[in-house]
């Protein structure tokens, strides 16, 4: 099969680890006979220099007409970059946050995984390490408390600041489809994370979830509240599957789980639209501090190119195929520096890409 995917290498380490990613994708094509074409654009930092602002309307399009994005990173060191002198609407950032908007991505996925051959970078007791883990965090990503109307006043001479956390039942149904069609790629669990017992958006939130529900008779639901969700993440992470929630519930989740894996070169993200459309990237930053050394670890950016696979395109063996060349690179004890131990074998970025496209069998 044939896909257009536009690709956002970005600033910092971003143009290297999408590289590695291409060359993982270009090796999926030859084994299983597809044809990926890759058409790059600018965002971020090197869009605001070659092009005056952090994304071109000429940018966007190229990404509507693809069938999915797959983006490196954007930005720069916040404190030293010219960029950052910048009001913030011209900053790398707001590209970013136009792109999401513009391509209405509301459904944002954060797989956390933990490699047993990575696993004493846990923090978690042993135990609970030996165990493993396999969850994915799906987090509303439009809506909610950061969208909300907000104000801050001042009356009879004492400040008060109001957020507001607003969801409406067409907004919590989509993602909870996402989140059971997402469940039934997996191992067929959803719990949704919610505090229906003081608020009334997450009252909704549960009624919405168990209507939709009863299409998925398959998928085993489960709901918990978000302070206990924030305990079992520590104490028994081995228990979820997908997680879903809304949006700051799952930012803070998110990165919790993320934190239980140890090794932020390793974190895969992808945010969705009610379409197969999706952009897919590392849950890392730019790196500026060890950007065009080509030591950055590309692992999260190819298994981001294995999402893209698996939600885009339904190619679900070829991600597979990712997922298994990745895990074999670990086994076979090939480490970037930022997951290297001692009697590893130190790999560079475009080594341990080699390693895993090597590693693509059907
Ligand atoms: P960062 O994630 O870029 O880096 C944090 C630390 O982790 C650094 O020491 C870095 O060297 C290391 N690191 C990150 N990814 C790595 C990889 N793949 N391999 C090896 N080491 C890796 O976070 P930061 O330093 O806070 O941010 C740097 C820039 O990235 C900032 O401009 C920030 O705004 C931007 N940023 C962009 C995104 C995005 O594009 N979605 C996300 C987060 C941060």
């Amino acid at each position: 099969m044939k896909f257009q995917i536009t690709c956002i290498p970005g600033d910092g380490i971003g143009p290297e680890i999408v590289t590695e990613a291409k060359k993982v994708l270009d090796r999926v094509a030859d084994v299983y006979g597809h044809e990926f074409l890759y058409t790059d654009v600018l965002m971020g930092g090197c869009s605001i220099d070659a092009c005056g602002e952090p994304l071109t309307e000429e940018a966007i399009e190229t990404c509507k007409k693809a069938d999915a994005v797959l983006m490196g990173s954007i930005g720069g060191n916040t404190s030293t970059s010219p960029w950052y002198q910048l009001p913030p609407q011209k900053r790398p950032e707001a590209g970013l946050l136009k792109l999401r908007k513009s391509l209405n991505l509301f459904a944002n996925l954060r797989p956390a995984y933990l490699y047993q051959e990575l696993a004493a970078a846990c923090p978690l007791k042993e135990a609970v390490g030996a165990a493993g883990f396999d969850m994915l965090i799906m987090r509303e990503l439009t809506g909610g408390l950061y969208f909300g109307a907000r104000s801050t006043v001042t009356e009879n001479g004492i400040r008060k600041a109001t957020d507001t956390l607003t969801y409406d039942e067409t907004e919590i149904r989509r993602i909870a489809i996402k989140g059971f069609e997402i469940a039934r790629k997996r191992k067929k669990k959803v719990t949704s994370v919610d505090k229906a017992n003081v608020l009334d958006s997450s009252r909704l939130w549960r009624a919405v979830v168990n209507e939709v529900a009863k299409d998925y008779p398959d998928v085993t639901l489960e709901h918990m509240l978000v302070d206990n969700c924030a305990m079992q993440l520590v104490k028994d992470p081995a228990q979820f599957d997908v997680v879903l929630t809304e949006n700051m519930f799952g930012d803070i989740l998110s990165d919790e789980a993320s934190m239980i894996t140890g090794s932020i070169g390793m974190l895969s993200s992808a945010s969705l639209n009610d379409t197969k459309f999706g952009l897919y990237e590392p849950s890392h930053g730019s790196a500026p501090d060890i950007a065009g050394k080509n030591i950055a670890n590309p692992i999260a950016t190819i298994l981001s190119a294995a999402m893209m696979l698996r939600y885009s395109f339904d190619l679900d063996k070829e991600a597979s195929a990712i997922e298994d060349a990745v895990q074999k690179a670990l086994h076979d004890g090939y480490r970037s520096v930022d997951i290297y131990s001692d009697g590893m074998k130190k790999v560079s970025c475009s080594e341990m890409g080699d390693v895993i496209a090597q590693n693509i069998e059907r």
